[in-house]
């Protein structure tokens, strides 16, 4: 994939960017083009970069070359920071798979492994990024995580078993200095998913303490469902970039189910699917405000 990188900053440069101003980018995953419209029409409203993350299994449903094309279309049309992320790929093919389609990042999640295989593969997948960097010119930026934070984004009763052991900042350095990784997801408090019974919230003096420690940037996942002031809190510690998904799921299918009943016989589905392309827009709009720190 050729990127034109005459006018648009690089997903680096953003990076670099709002850790420089104390703001961070949103992340927000997608299943089909409805998603990829509700993020891309509430970021353009703020001018803001964005980036469109692909779990392996919404990277299946919506195909990795047509995701590619759609976010290379849009960058280089409207020259607009946006990119595209394989979020939580869990081994070195798949990675490696999105990579070799186009994608301007990957996160290679071996969490649930030992520290010693979690450092093997996320090399393995850090070298490979950046044999293609040297070869063609893009520049693929690899995020790891290391601490357990659970996993899916769906609604959970309550906090899932193991899950919520914080990272320890000497673990995190010595991971950041055996693989190289770009960016880092620590386990700081949020938990992947909705939990009822329940707020988890965010460690802001361990954020700010493996941040001094790693000195790369730091990535927040399971953001959905925290308060407004643990991401404030969160960014001001030092985290880059936020990622947002089962929110957005929620104001998907409460929309287009609110749709479906309200007009039981229209058949049109763009018809059909419009005010659930205003509910993302909504929900990533709010997000993106507080995260730019946009009034
Ligand atoms: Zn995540």
């Amino acid at each position: 994939m050729e990127i034109n990188t005459n006018k648009v900053k690089t997903l680096r440069e953003c990076v670099k960017e709002v850790g420089e101003k104390g703001v961070a980018i949103g992340h927000f995953n997608i299943s089909n083009l409805e998603g990829l419209h509700g993020v891309y029409n509430a970021a353009k409203k703020l001018k803001v970069p964005i980036i469109i993350g692909l779990s392996e299994g919404e990277e299946e449903f919506v195909g990795k070359n047509e995701a590619v094309a759609l976010i290379k279309e849009i960058r280089e049309n409207d020259s607009y920071p946006i990119f595209l992320n394989a979020d939580h790929h869990y081994s070195f093919e798949s990675v490696k798979g999105a990579i070799d389609a186009g994608f301007d990042a990957v996160i290679y999640d071996g969490a649930n492994l030992s520290f010693e295989e979690n450092v093997l593969i996320a090399k393995q997948c850090v070298d490979y990024a950046r044999l293609v960097t040297q070869n063609t010119g893009r520049d693929i930026m690899v995020e790891s995580e290391i601490g357990y934070i659970g996993s899916g984004s769906n609604i959970k009763e309550t906090i899932p078993e193991g899950a919520g052991i914080k990272t320890k900042p000497e673990e995190a350095k010595r991971f950041v200095e055996m693989t190289g990784v770009d960016m880092l997801a620590p386990s700081v408090g949020s938990i992947h998913g909705l939990i009822k019974s329940g707020k988890p919230h965010i460690d802001e003096t361990l954020v700010k303490e493996i941040k001094d420690t790693v000195g790369i940037p730091l990535v927040l996942h399971g953001g959905s469902g925290l308060r407004d002031e643990d991401f404030t809190n969160g960014i001001r510690a030092g985290i880059s970039i936020i990622h947002i998904n089962t929110e957005i799921r929620v104001a998907y299918l409460e929309a287009l189910k609110k749709s479906m009943l309200d007009n039981p016989n229209e058949i049109a589905p763009y018809k059909i699917l419009a005010p659930a392309v205003e509910a993302i827009e909504k929900v990533v709009e709010n997000r993106l405000k507080l995260f730019n720190n946009i009034k």
